[in-house]
C-alpha cells in the first residue's frame, strides 16, 4: 500500500489508547493505566465509523510506507491534534491533552534532538544521554540577546535573571544552603527522578547565570568547578544513575562577585595507595569502572577544579589522606578468639597504614576498634568487641571520617566563594536534590530520599495548583475547578504527630535494644487503615509515593537513623596529629555536649543534634519557609529511558513520570484558568494613559474595565476580581503589542 501519509486533522484523527500491561510500579490496587502502544505512532486516520466501531489506518513503524488498517472500539480512541501543531513549543497549545498526544508531542521533539518543551510556566527537560550542542557561549547570547526563543533552560534562567533585577519581590532559581534573608532572591526549582538530568541541569543553569553575572573566567569557573568537587566527593553510581547525587544542594549566586584562578599541582604518592580493586570498600558495588568515563581524566579535572576554587594544596593533601585513610580502614580484618565471638584486630598493612594517615598510633587504634569502655554504676569497665560490634565500629569510623570531610570541603568551598566578595543582595538560588529512587531493595536512604522529595512536590503542587484556586476564591473569581492529585495525605503520614513515620521512627530509635522488626510493627499498630501505607512480608513495608509506590527494609534503618559513634572513637580522632581528625572530633563534640546519659553509659555519641530523619525534617521545613518568601521557576526533567542510553524514548515510563509530577495537570489548569494576574491598580496605571483624558480622574476598576473594552478583550479572555484581573494565558502579551503599536 503505497497511499501517501494522511494528513491529520482533529476531525478525523485519533490517537490510539493502549495499556500499560503490568506497570512498572503500580502494584497499589485495580488503577488501571491507558497508554499508547510502546515505540508506535499513536495517530491514525478515521475510515469509516458505525456506532461503537471506528476503521482506521495508520503508518507501520518501521516501513513508513505501509500502513496498517483495523477496526476498533471507539472507546479505544481519543481525539488528535491537527498536523499543524504536530511538535509544538508549548503543551499549552495542543487542542487536545489527552497523554498520548502529550507524549507523542515529547517524543516528536525529542527524536530531532529538541529536548526542552514548555508545559505553561514549566520547563520540560527530556534527558538526550548525549552531547545536544545547544549550550555554550554562542547559544548564551542568542538567548540574551532573544535572538532566540524555544524553551530551554538559557530561557527560564535569563527571564528569572531579568525578574531579579526589576522586580520586587523574591524569586527563586534552587543552587547551597544558605538562608538568605532579604532582598531579591531568585528561586529555580529542579525536579524529576534519579537520573533525570537535575544536577545537569542545575550546572546549565549555573553556566548562564554566570555568564551574565561574572562574565569570562573568574566566577564562572568557579562556580561551576565547584559542581565538580562536590559531585567527586558526594555522587556514586547507582543501578539508576552512573552519577547520581547522594546530597541535596541550594546554591546561591550572587550576582556582581568575581574571583581569579590559581594553579597548584599535588602529588599523591604520599597516601600509600593500591590498585581500586585491593580495597574492599571499593570492591562491595562490583563496578571499578563505568561505561564512558575516565577515572584518570575526572581526577584531572578535580584537581583542576580544587585549584579554581582556592582549596590550597596542604587542605587538597589532607582530603585525599583522608579518603585513603577510609580505603585502608575498610581493609581492616578481625579474627575471632572465644566462642562469644570477641575478637583482635588483625595487625597488618591495613592498620599501619590507617594509623599513619589519621596520625595515631596503631595500638591506640587497635584498641579503639577492638574495645569499648561502658559505665557500670559509678565505674568504667573495659569490654573487648564481637565481631559484629567490631566490624560496626571500624564502618561507622569509615563513615564519619567520608561525611565529616565532605562537610569540610563544603565549608572550604564556601569560605572561598565568600571570601572577598561583596554581597549585592541579588541573589538566585537553584536546588537540586536528590532524585526519587526505588530499588529492589530500598533501606534508610531511600526513605529519607523519597521523603525530601514527597517535601518538594508538595510545595509544587501547592503553588502551581492551590495557591491559584485559593486566591480565585478569595477574590470572588470563578475559577474553573480542575481536580489535582495532592500528596498531602502521604506527607501527612511521614510528619504527623506522635504517629507519623518519622515520629514513630523516633520514638522506637530511642530504645537502644529495638531493632528493624520492632519498628515495622510499631508501624503496622498505627498506620495499618492508612490508604499509603501497606505491610509487606516480615521486617518491610511499603509506602505509596506521588511518584509510586517503594517497598523499605527495615533492616538497618534504627542504626543508620540513630547514626551513632562510639565515644572511645572519638577520643581517638580527638588525639590525632593530623588535622583533619582531630578538627571532625571537636565538631562533633562540640554539638553532643547536651547528649542524653543513656547514651553516653553505653558508650556511644550521636553523630547529629535530633536523629537523622527528624534533622532532615527540620532542614526541609527551613527550606521550604525559604521558598514560601519566593516565587519559584520550575524545570521538570524527564528520564526518557532506564538504560541511559541516547535516542530511546520508552512512552511508559515517560507517561508514568508526567503523571506523577503533576505536569499534565499543570498545562490543565494553565490553559483553562487565568495565569496572569495583575492588581486593578497597576493594570490602571500600566495601560490607562492610552485611554481619552476624561476617564483618569475614575477609580482604578472603572479604567480597568474602560481599557479592556477600549482594546476589544473578549468576555471569555478574563475575570474580573475584587482586586485583580485575570487573565488567560497569552492574554497580556497581545495587550502589550496593542500598546506598543499605540
Ligand atoms: P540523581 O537524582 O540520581 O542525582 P539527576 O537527576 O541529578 O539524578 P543527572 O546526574 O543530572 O541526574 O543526569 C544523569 C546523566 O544524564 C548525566 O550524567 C548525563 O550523562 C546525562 N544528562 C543529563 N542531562 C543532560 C543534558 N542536558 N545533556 C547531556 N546529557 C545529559
Ligand atoms: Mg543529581
Amino acid at each position: 500500500d503505497h497511499e501517501s501519509r494522511p494528513a491529520q486533522s482533529s476531525s478525523s484523527c485519533f490517537v490510539k489508547k493502549g495499556e500499560i500491561k503490568g506497570g512498572r510500579r503500580n502494584n497499589f490496587g485495580a488503577k488501571k493505566a491507558t497508554e499508547i502502544e510502546t515505540g508506535e505512532s499513536p495517530y491514525v486516520q478515521s475510515l469509516a465509523s458505525s456506532d461503537e466501531k471506528e476503521r482506521v489506518r495508520w503508518d507501520d513503524n518501521v516501513d513508513y510506507f505501509i500502513q496498517k488498517v483495523a477496526t476498533v472500539p471507539t472507546q479505544e480512541l481519543l481525539p488528535a491534534n491537527a498536523d499543524v501543531l504536530e511538535g509544538v513549543d508549548d503543551l499549552v497549545q495542543l487542542s487536545y491533552l489527552n497523554e498520548p498526544s502529550v507524549l507523542h508531542n515529547l517524543q516528536c521533539r525529542y527524536s530531532k534532538d529538541i529536548i526542552y518543551s514548555k508545559a505553561g510556566p514549566i520547563l520540560v527537560a527530556v534527558n538526550p544521554f548525549k552531547d545536544v550542542r545547544i549550550y555554550g557561549s554562542d547559544f548564551i547570547t542568542a538567548y540574551r540577546e532573544k535572538l532566540l526563543d524555544s524553551p530551554h533552560v538559557y530561557a527560564v534562567a535569563d527571564a528569572a535573571y531579568n525578574e531579579m533585577m526589576t522586580d520586587e519581590t523574591n524569586q527563586s532559581i534552587i543552587i547551597r544552603f544558605t538562608m538568605v534573608e532579604e532582598n531579591k532572591v531568585l528561586f529555580l526549582y529542579i525536579s524529576g527522578e534519579s537520573g533525570a538530568g537535575k544536577t545537569e541541569t542545575a550546572k546549565i543553569t549555573m553556566q548562564y547565570l554566570a555568564a551574565l553575572g561574572g562574565g569570562s573566567g573568574g566566577i564562572e569557573s568557579e562556580i561551576l568547578q565547584t559542581s565538580c568537587i562536590l559531585e567527586a566527593f558526594g555522587n556514586a553510581k547507582t543501578a539508576r544513575n552512573d552519577n547520581s547525587s547522594r546530597f541535596g544542594k541550594l546554591i546561591d549566586i550572587h550576582f556582581g562577585a568575581t574571583g581569579q584562578i590559581c594553579s597548584a599541582k599535588i602529588q599523591i604518592c604520599r597516601l600509600r595507595l593500591k590498585r581500586a580493586s585491593d580495597y574492599k570498600y571499593l570492591n562491595h558495588g562490583d563496578c571499578l569502572e563505568i561505561h564512558n568515563v575516565d577515572d584518570a581524566q575526572k581526577f584531572h579535572i578535580l584537581m583542576d577544579a580544587f585549584n579554581t576554587v582556592k582549596i590550597c594544596k596542604e587542605n587538597q593533601e589532607h582530603a585525599f589522606e583522608m579518603l585513603a585513610a577510609v580505603l585502608w580502614l575498610g581493609n581492616i580484618s578481625f579474627h575471632v578468639t572465644d566462642k562469644q565471638d570477641h575478637i583482635e584486630v588483625v595487625a597488618d598493612e591495613a592498620v599501619t597504614n590507617a594509623a599513619s594517615l589519621l596520625g595515631c598510633s596503631e595500638q591506640d587504634l587497635l584498641l579503639a576498634l577492638s574495645t569499648r569502655k561502658v559505665k557500670a554504676g559509678k565505674d568504667e569497665v573495659t569490654k573487648t568487641l564481637t565481631l559484629q560490634q567490631a566490624t560496626d565500629t571500624r564502618d561507622a569510623l569509615a563513615k564519619f571520617i567520608y561525611a565529616s570531610l565532605f562537610d569540610w570541603l563544603v565549608e572550604k568551598i564556601n569560605l572561598s566563594l565568600t571570601m572577598g566578595k561583596q554581597n549585592t543582595g541579588r541573589v538566585i538560588s537553584i536546588l537540586d536534590i536528590y532524585g526519587f529512587e526505588s530499588f529492589k531493595t530500598n533501606s534508610f536512604e531511600q526513605f529519607c530520599i523519597n521523603y525530601a522529595n514527597e517535601r518538594l512536590q508538595q510545595h509544587l503542587v501547592r503553588h502551581l495548583f492551590k495557591l491559584g484556586q485559593e486566591e480565585y476564591e478569595l477574590d470572588g473569581i470563578d475559577g474553573t475547578k480542575v481536580d489535582f492529585k495532592d500528596n498531602k495525605d502521604c506527607l501527612d503520614m511521614f510528619e504527623k504527630k506522635p504517629t507519623g513515620l518519622i515520629s514513630l521512627l523516633d520514638e522506637v530509635s530511642n530504645f537502644p535494644k529495638a531493632t528493624g522488626s520492632t519498628f515495622a510493627a510499631k508501624l503496622k499498630q498505627h498506620l495499618n487503615t492508612n490508604h499509603y501505607f501497606k505491610e509487606e512480608r516480615s521486617g518491610t513495608f511499603s509506602i505509596r509515593h506521588y511518584a509510586g509506590e517503594v517497598i523499605y527494609d527495615t533492616g538497618e534503618f534504627l542504626e543508620k537513623n540513630r547514626d551513632l559513634l562510639p565515644s572511645d572513637i572519638v577520643h581517638l580522632l580527638s588525639s590525632c596529629a593530623s588535622q583533619l581528625p582531630e578538627y571532625f572530633a571537636s565538631t562533633l563534640l562540640k554539638q553532643s555536649q547536651n547528649q542524653e546519659s543513656k547514651l553516653m553509659q553505653l558508650g556511644m555519641l550521636a553523630c547529629h543534634k535530633q536523629h537523622v530523619s527528624s534533622e532532615l525534617k527540620a532542614q526541609l521545613f527551613k527550606l521550604m519557609q525559604h521558598l514560601e518568601s519566593t516565587t519559584p521557576h520550575f524545570i521538570h526533567c524527564i528520564k526518557p529511558n532506564s538504560k541511559q542510553i541516547p535516542g530511546l524514548f520508552e512512552k511508559d515510563l515517560a507517561l508514568e513520570q508526567l503523571r506523577f509530577s503533576g505536569v499534565l495537570e499543570v498545562v490543565r489548569i494553565w490553559r483553562y484558568g487565568y495565569p496572569t494576574r495583575i492588581t486593578h491598580q497597576e493594570f490602571a496605571r500600566r495601560y490607562g494613559l492610552l485611554l481619552p483624558k476624561k476617564t483618569a480622574c475614575q477609580d482604578p476598576l472603572s479604567i480597568s474595565i474602560a481599557i479592556l473594552l477600549q482594546f476589544g478583550i473578549l468576555p471569555e479572555r478574563y475575570q474580573v476580581g475584587f482586586t485583580k484581573l485575570y487573565f488567560r494565558a497569552g492574554q497580556i502579551g497581545e495587550l502589550e503589542d496593542v500598546r506598543r503599536q499605540i
